[in-house]
């Protein structure tokens, strides 16, 4: 991703704003933040555990909130938003490398989308060599489906997918990358966008 020009302005609030130069905040260039996520996986690096911000409707950004190993809770994602709707926001946050292979977005990742139903989740997944791949689910047209969908659909996918793994053996690589394909299929069944690419 190219950075974007501009700059950050801290608000009276303690939030950061982001000022592009020469213009209004635009929603397309918001979700570049290419400087916030470099921030992020610094300290997904250094402490392992998962790192996240929201840009809410408006453009501004909440500051980052420190999560466990495999998750922030909604506690302390309360703790940065305030009261401040999340609705039509974008929540980035990291996934920590357990392996060589990047995670995509896990169904708890979407289903906290629809249901807090922003525009956009993503995810910064990190691999243990250090590389970096960003994934990004859109709300589409026609919004999200249901939390509860989204978590049934995606245990019925799991549950085959692990019973062929068991018959006809399966790496990380493959295992994964399944996953990856689940979203794509998923995004076009639902009018959703998906996308994922490397750093
Ligand atoms: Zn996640």
């Amino acid at each position: 991703m190219a950075a974007t020009g501009g700059h950050w302005i801290k608000s009276a609030k303690g939030s950061l704003d982001f000022r592009p130069a020469g213009g209004q905040p635009q929603r397309e260039r918001i979700t570049e933040f290419a400087a916030h996520d470099a921030a992020l996986i610094e300290g997904t690096r250094r402490h392992g555990k998962e790192m996240g911000y929201i840009i809410f409707a408006d453009g501004t950004v909440s500051k980052e909130v420190t999560g466990g190993q495999s998750s922030i809770s909604t506690a302390k994602l309360r703790q940065v938003t305030g009261l401040q709707s999340t609705e039509g926001g974008v929540f980035t946050h990291t996934h920590p490398a357990h392996k060589e292979v990047p995670s995509t977005l896990s169904p708890a990742d979407i289903a906290f989308a629809a249901y807090h139903n922003l525009a956009e989740i993503r995810a910064v997944a990190l691999t243990a060599s250090g590389k970096v791949k960003i994934y990004s689910m859109k709300r589409g047209p026609k919004g999200w489906p249901s939390p509860s969908e989204i978590k049934y659909d995606h245990k019925h996918f799991t549950r085959q997918l692990n019973a062929r793994a068991r018959a006809v053996g399966m790496g990380d690589a493959e295992w994964y990358k399944a996953h990856e394909v689940y979203w794509q299929e998923y995004a076009k069944a639902w009018g959703l966008t998906y996308e994922e690419h490397w750093q």
